[in-house]
Order: C-alpha cells, then structure tokens, then sequence
C-alpha cells in the first residue's frame, strides 16, 4: 500500500511537471518566430505538416512544392 501512494505522488509531481513544462513551451512557441521549419508526417493525423525547428510547434501544412521538396510527393 505505501508503495502506490508514493506512485500517486510521484504521478502528481510528474503531472505538475508536464503542466509547467507546457506553460513553457507555449510560451517560447508564442514568442518564436517560426523562421526555419521542417516538412513533418503526423502520425496522427496522417498527414505531413511544418513542424517549426526551433519550437516545435505545427504551423500549418505544406504546400504541393513543399512536399515535393520534402520528398512526399513523387
Ligand atoms: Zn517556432
């Protein structure tokens, strides 16, 4: 029994963890200026998106000459 409740509170430290570690990547995402991205597949979505190199935030998808230049297009 001690040992799940030290798991719960590992959890909530992990948790509390993640939550500010996302404030911060938001906070770097919202400052960046996406300058340099590159043509990423979203394995969830299927689909190959710009992926920014700095901040790794989605900026949108890519055109036909950039997926071409990417290679996932013939
Ligand atoms: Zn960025």
């Amino acid at each position: 029994m001690e040992n799940n409740e030290g798991n719960e509170k590992n959890v909530d430290r992990i948790q509390d963890e993640i939550k500010s570690l996302k404030k911060t990547l938001s906070e770097i995402q919202s400052e960046c200026h996406h300058t340099k991205y590159t043509v990423k597949y979203i394995q969830e979505l299927k689909t190959p998106k710009k992926i920014c190199d700095k901040c790794d935030l989605d900026i949108g998808y890519a055109s036909d000459q950039e997926l071409k230049d990417s290679g996932f297009m013939g």
